[in-house]
């Protein structure tokens, strides 16, 4: 028998409300947030073809279409709530729908955040997550706050990188091979990205500006030196890189590193006092961060080596609508 709207939403999206007062099944879902605070809201779309590719594994689909909205909060210093689904699906498939539901609810649980409802509608494949996260008023992390003075630093993975990610998407699409657990390494960076919600936390009253990255480090790192009216100086040779990446020619690993996407680690500024204590915030929340550069007056984004040389690279933010 098919599976209807309802049933399928009932089947693989419906679970007991726990922190919500009303989750899915009515008109709205209504959320509580502790009094006081501010409600953080982001939404991220996922489309078949731009986004991703048909061969992801669904459970990983549904961990990254939850993941990316949760690093927006992340960025923010939010502490995540709850979210809402709206998906278009070609066909009712459950054999497709168990697993992507298994994948977003897993990485809900992890984050303690509950599924309040959505839309679902026929169509190609699309999945539009809205999260909504709290944060006391006055200490959101913002891409305006950064100044003269202020490190620039970056998350990662502890013994990993940035641009691994792109590395994974580069080798599907054939332009460079990679050993079996190499590819694999680089496969669940692009696939199961970790959002950076504790560091998030952690970071407030500390980093002065935050970004996460998805379009890129260049790019993303502009809009934050847009924001804040400054520029900076970063050091291409200071970027943090996995053993996989770090093997591959200079050009690549430039690119990569420096303009890669999909990474979704945090982009962050904080005053040269508050070294210590990003380091403290980033063991705290299981990740390790490096400091790779300086915020300047002058404006722009300046990339230099570890010689201190002008590294030549225009590698411009991913628009949708020019890439
Ligand atoms: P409405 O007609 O009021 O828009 P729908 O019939 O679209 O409501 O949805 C019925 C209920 O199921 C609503 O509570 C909605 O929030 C929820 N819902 C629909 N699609 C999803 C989904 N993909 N994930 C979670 N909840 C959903
Ligand atoms: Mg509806």
């Amino acid at each position: 028998m098919a599976l209807g709207e309802f049933d399928l939403i009932a089947r693989f999206f419906t679970r007991p409300v726990r922190r919500a007062v009303l989750g899915v099944g009515d008109d709205c879902a209504l959320l509580q947030p502790t009094p006081g605070m501010q409600l953080a809201v982001s939404s991220d779309m996922l489309v078949e073809g731009r986004h991703f590719v048909s061969t992801v594994p669904p459970e990983r689909l549904g961990h990254k279409a939850l993941a990316v909205n949760l690093s927006d909060l992340a960025a923010c210093g939010a502490q995540p709530l709850a979210f809402t689904l709206a998906l278009a699906l070609p066909r009712a498939d459950e054999a497709f729908l168990a697993p992507l539901s298994r994948g977003l609810l897993a990485l809900a649980d992890e984050h303690d955040i509950e599924l309040v409802g959505g839309d679902t509608t026929a169509g190609p494949l699309t999945l539009c997550i809205t999260v909504f996260g709290e944060v006391p008023p006055g200490q959101a992390l913002r891409r305006d706050g950064a100044r003269p003075g202020d490190g620039v630093w970056v998350s990662h993975p502890p013994g990993s990188g940035l641009g691994d990610a792109r590395l994974g998407l580069e080798a599907l699409r054939g332009r460079v091979v990679l050993s079996g657990e190499g590819f694999e390494q680089a496969r669940r960076a692009m696939e199961m990205p970790q959002p950076r919600v504790a560091l998030g936390l952690a970071l407030r009253g500390v980093a002065t500006s935050a970004i996460d990255l998805s379009d890129g480090l260049t790019g993303d790192l502009g809009h934050v030196l847009a924001r804040s009216g400054v520029g900076a100086t970063i050091d291409a040779d200071a970027l943090p890189t996995s053993a996989a990446l770090a093997a591959q020619p200079l050009a690549l690993r430039r690119e990569c590193t420096l303009a890669g996407g999909d990474d979704y680690e945090l982009a962050f500024t904080a005053p040269a006092a508050h070294a210590q204590r990003v380091l403290v915030a980033a063991s705290s929340a299981g990740c390790a961060a490096t400091r790779i550069g300086r915020i300047e007056a002058a404006p722009g984004l300046r990339i230099v080596d570890a010689r201190g040389a002008a590294v030549a690279a225009t590698f411009p933010a991913f628009d949708h609508f020019k890439t």
